[in-house]
């Protein structure tokens, strides 16, 4: 029985708007032998169907919203398990919004019991002044994930960390933010799995977030170089991953 598989999305499975060679043949794989596994990303911005669908339109069938797990669904089964019902004021798009109301939580300006954030590109001054009243004012400060930028066509753009950081400057308070590479994030994937992590594989392309979180969190981790991490890169952390590999085509799911 081959291990479950918890798998990053960005740098993994796609770059920007291509496909990674071997990915395709992997997802079907992992299909086909019935492997346990959930894909898991920082973006708050998209939901799980969104997803689902931007793996269809690259060539990837036969998922579910099922498969998916984003920062934006572990910051709303975290709050919920925290304080079901509760209220929040939230910084962020459709994602985290669609998320907090699934879990029962109602959206307010007024006394809520959390300020909630993600990236937003329609942030504005008035969002940052409201946010900044409402923690003074007792609110706890939660993020969805700590990315500081998010490279897209054209350059970088801002993302959820820089919002948190102007919001942790004006009142001195530090956000507690769920995603990767809390390995709170892991946890909640091997849970919503049903799996031990020490039978489940945190596949990466990152050395600071998947496989430092997937480590922490007690899972077999596999870093792949099809991202941001080269052989030389990986070689400055103090940990190192499990397995390497070039793409995600390579890996034979009974060795892990
Ligand atoms: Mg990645």
């Amino acid at each position: 029985m081959s291990k479950s598989i918890i798998c990053d999305m960005d740098g993994v499975i796609y770059r920007g708007k291509q496909l990674i060679p071997g990915a395709n043949d992997f997802v079907q794989r992992l299909l086909s032998t019935q492997t346990p596994f959930l894909f898991l990303t920082n973006n708050a911005e998209q939901t799980a169907l969104d997803l689902k669908l931007k793996l269809e339109g690259l060539g990837i069938s036969g998922l579910t919203e099922e498969n998916f797990i984003t920062a934006a669904m572990a910051t709303a089964m975290f709050l919920k398990a925290q304080k079901p019902a509760a209220t929040a004021y939230v910084i962020g798009g459709g994602g985290i919004m669609s998320e907090l109301y699934k879990v029962g939580f109602s959206l307010s300006e007024t006394n809520p019991d959390y300020v909630v954030v993600a990236k937003s590109t329609s942030f504005n001054f008035e969002q940052l002044k409201k946010a900044v009243r409402l923690i003074d004012g007792g609110a706890k400060f939660i993020g969805t994930n700590p990315d500081m930028i998010d490279p897209v066509e054209g350059g970088n753009e801002p993302a959820a960390g820089t919002i948190l950081a102007a919001i942790s400057a004006a009142t001195g308070k530090r956000p507690y933010i769920v995603g990767k590479p809390n390995a709170l994030m892991m946890t909640l994937a091997t849970r919503k799995l049903g799996v031990h992590p020490d039978n489940a594989v945190m596949i990466g392309d990152r050395m600071d977030t998947d496989i430092v979180g997937g480590m922490e969190a007690g899972m077999t981790t596999a870093l792949v170089l099809s991202g941001v991490t080269t052989p030389e890169i990986m070689t400055h952390f103090p940990y190192k991953p499990d397995h390497v590999f070039n793409n995600v085509g390579e890996i034979d799911l009974a060795a892990l």
